[in-house]
């Protein structure tokens, strides 16, 4: 068989300006889709100031979703991004920060590597920036490799990681790098008028730190007329088709299709010297986008959560239900509720008119009781019901509780001397001291049992999902459960952990100790939403049905 021809790779980089929020991951992940579109390889990285050496320490609050990848990585929910929309796998090579390059160049001091010398932010930081950015484009995969810089020009952090594209753009070839930078045009009402002064600034602090930009990316909220992108341009120190307009879209999966229309493939492609005149394959991505936009029916879905004032804390199972939604021609409304809120007297009046209810993954106490008279509610009420990690574990500790009739039994998470431990400590987690990176953590193989309703949504029999977490189904007390009609139909073959749960005599009631929501993409939306919301539907039009049967 011939050996795949090894890619060399060009490098584009996304910086962000004016302020936060403007979506770099968003514009990074739309130039990548076009550029995949036109059959080249790309991949995109995140580079982040801050130095915590991952997301997986933060609240939630602090810094939304943390995304997991099939290695175990614990990264920003914008690699998220790149996957739903390049439906390709990311790994701990796509995303570094601060603390993780600071800890590379400490540890390699007290290895000695640099006896001798005083170890500096130039070039000893900066070269291990330099290392980092070059590493997936050395793999011979990419065609091209992203690198979206986190933060905004002018913040303190920021600093090494401009001087790093800096110096990789004066050492490579011209044509092998290209920085985009994103940046806003504010509309001042009272003048009636759009600004370009903030981009000016902007571009300029870019300037000083030595790296002209080769494109502008433009979020405004009014379209950008001639003479405005000719002051851009004249201004900015770029031509005039390297200004490109990105409107507020009403969906994110909407803005290939926007910089399409503004050529910021064909730019990036010609700036880099890339012939490339491949007919776009976008069909898939279009046939989605027209599902999403004329939903034929709607269903509303309660999610269950402690951090819901914050929806990006919930990123990957809201896009999901995005994806899930569209492969049903249905609109997914999500109705959030905050767990703490819940209690057994207004569970009914909450979740009543739902046509499913998500538990959301979570850890530690509050909310807990809120959770569980969801689970119990919609148990009762033959409810579509999808719990997720935190979520199954909250189901098995209401099964246990309610059906079984073990009143007190708990999670040793939230009550470590409970008489009946249903959710235990995983046994390789009970010498584990350090919180960082030490969780059960990415792809990891699970078994499906034959004629469930695992089988049937899943269509196969041997899966692989990604986890997160520390606790897990204690099998002590599996077949007490199984004979109360609560079945293990999921089971890790390696160590025998269950993974999945489900009660047969309920139309949908699906625990997964695994986050599926990670693995659902526009192209691959995942089965378990697909059928959570399809579910979903079918009890909406019974419920429609029975009420006008009895009007
Ligand atoms: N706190 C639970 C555990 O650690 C669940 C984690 C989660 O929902 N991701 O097992």
């Amino acid at each position: 068989m011939a050996s795949k021809a090894r890619k060399t790779a060009k490098y584009i980089f996304v910086t962000g300006g004016v302020t936060s929020s403007l979506g770099k991951g968003i514009i990074a992940s739309s130039l990548a889709k076009l550029l995949q579109a036109r059959g080249l390889s790309v991949t995109i990285q995140k580079f982040d100031p801050y130095l915590n050496i991952d997301p997986g320490t933060m609240n939630p609050y602090e810094h939304g979703e943390c995304y997991v990848t099939d290695d175990g990585a614990e990264t920003d929910l914008d690699l998220g991004h790149y996957e739903r929309f390049l439906n390709v796998r990311t790994s701990q090579a796509n995303n570094v920060t601060t603390g993780r390059v600071y800890h590379n160049v400490i540890t390699a001091e007290r290895r000695g590597d640099f006896l001798g010398k005083t170890v500096q932010i130039v070039p000893h930081i900066t070269d291990e920036l330099k290392r980092n950015m070059l590493l997936l484009g050395q793999t011979g995969d990419y065609d091209i490799v992203i690198t979206e810089i986190g933060g905004c020009v002018g913040d303190i952090e920021s600093l090494p990681f401009l001087e790093a594209v800096r110096q990789v753009k004066f050492e490579l070839n011209e044509k092998d790098t290209l920085v985009i930078h994103l940046t806003l045009i504010p509309y001042l009402n009272s003048a009636g008028e759009l600004k370009t002064k903030p981009t000016q600034h902007s571009v300029r602090m870019l300037q000083e730190a030595g790296i002209q930009p080769d494109i502008l990316v433009c979020r405004t909220e009014h379209p950008l007329p001639q003479d405005i992108r000719k002051k851009i341009a004249l201004f900015c120190n770029v031509q005039i088709n390297s200004v490109i307009e990105s409107m507020d879209a009403d969906t994110i999966y909407a803005v290939p299709l926007m910089m399409l229309k503004e050529r910021l493939d064909q730019r990036a492609l010609y700036m880099l010297d890339i012939y490339n005149d491949k007919d776009l394959d976008l069909d898939a991505w279009k046939t989605f986008l027209s599902r999403l936009k004329n939903p034929v029916d709607s269903v509303t879905i309660g999610l269950v959560g402690k951090y819901v004032e914050l929806h990006d804390a919930y990123k990957s199972i809201v896009e999901s239900f995005i994806h899930a939604g569209a492969s049903n021609e249905c609109k997914v409304n999500i109705e959030w509720i905050h767990s703490e809120s819940l209690t057994e007297a207004n569970v009914i009046q909450k979740l009543e008119n739902l046509d499913g209810v998500l538990v959301a993954p979570g850890f530690g106490e509050s909310g807990i009781e809120g959770k569980i008279a969801a689970i119990q509610y919609v148990r009762e009420n033959k409810i579509p019901f999808f719990g997720i990690c935190l979520g199954m574990q909250m189901a098995v500790i209401e099964y246990a509780r309610n059906v079984i009739g073990w009143k007190n039994a708990h999670s040793v998470e939230m009550d470590a001397t409970t008489e009946y431990p249903v959710i235990n400590l995983m046994e390789d987690q009970k010498d584990v001291s350090n919180k960082g990176g030490t969780m059960r953590l990415g792809s990891y193989p699970c078994k499906i049992k034959k004629d469930t309703l695992a089988s049937r949504i899943y269509g196969k029999l041997n899966i692989k999902e990604r986890h997160r977490h520390r606790y897990e189904f204690n099998n002590e007390y599996l077949k007490n459960f199984e004979e109360k009609g609560l079945l293990a139909t999921g089971i890790n073959p390696e160590n025998n952990l269950v993974e999945m749960v489900e009660m047969p005599s309920h139309p949908f009631y699906m625990g997964v100790q695994f986050h599926p929501e990670l693995k659902s993409t526009v192209m691959n939306p995942h089965p378990l939403f697909v059928h959570f919301v399809k579910a979903a539907l079918t009890y909406s039009h019974e419920k429609r049905a029975a009420i006008s049967r009895i009007g």
